[in-house]
């Protein structure tokens, strides 16, 4: 059966490295996300699909340039991307709406509590290349970069 999915992503980075996350069902090098999760904001499962696949707390930096804080409508902040992703899973095929987030990282904290990646690593702008992952990862890295580097916080 064919499923819509808000998805969410984090280019978590610091002191200009980007932090990858070796992906076991993907045999690639990814960076943390995953589903939006029922009662949770795409926000709440950043940080938490962060945290949980990499044991940093994320700071993040999308803006709200609308500034629109009254309930029932909040501006959230803005994903710097989304990504159209066709997912083939065992039980059915996804489409998935992928909101890539930028992510300082703060101290790192907890355990990994997922079993899908065991390996992380920092990535300078020079490794990309040697990476192994998909082209659109080292596109999304590339433009990445760029943009860390322009933003106050490193
Ligand atoms: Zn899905």
């Amino acid at each position: 059966m064919l499923k819509k999915c808000i998805v969410t992503s984090c280019i978590v980075f610091k002191n200009n490295k980007i932090l990858l996350i070796y992906h076991k069902k993907f045999n690639k090098w990814m960076y943390p996300g995953g589903h939006v999760e029922p009662g949770e904001t795409p926000i709440d499962a950043v940080k938490r699909e962060t945290r949980e696949e990499t044991g940093y707390n994320v700071s993040l930096a999308g803006s709200m340039p609308l500034g629109i804080r009254y309930k029932p409508a909040m501006e959230m902040p803005l994903p710097f991307c989304i990504l159209y992703e066709d997912v083939r899973y065992k039980t059915g095929r996804h489409m998935h709406f992928d909101m890539m987030y930028f992510g300082l990282a703060n101290g790192r904290k907890g355990k990994l509590a997922n079993g899908e990646s065991t390996k992380l690593k920092w990535i300078s702008e020079g490794d990309i290349n040697k990476t192994d992952t998909y082209q659109s990862v080292k596109d999304i890295l590339r433009y990445s970069f760029a943009a860390i580097k322009k933003m106050d916080v490193k």
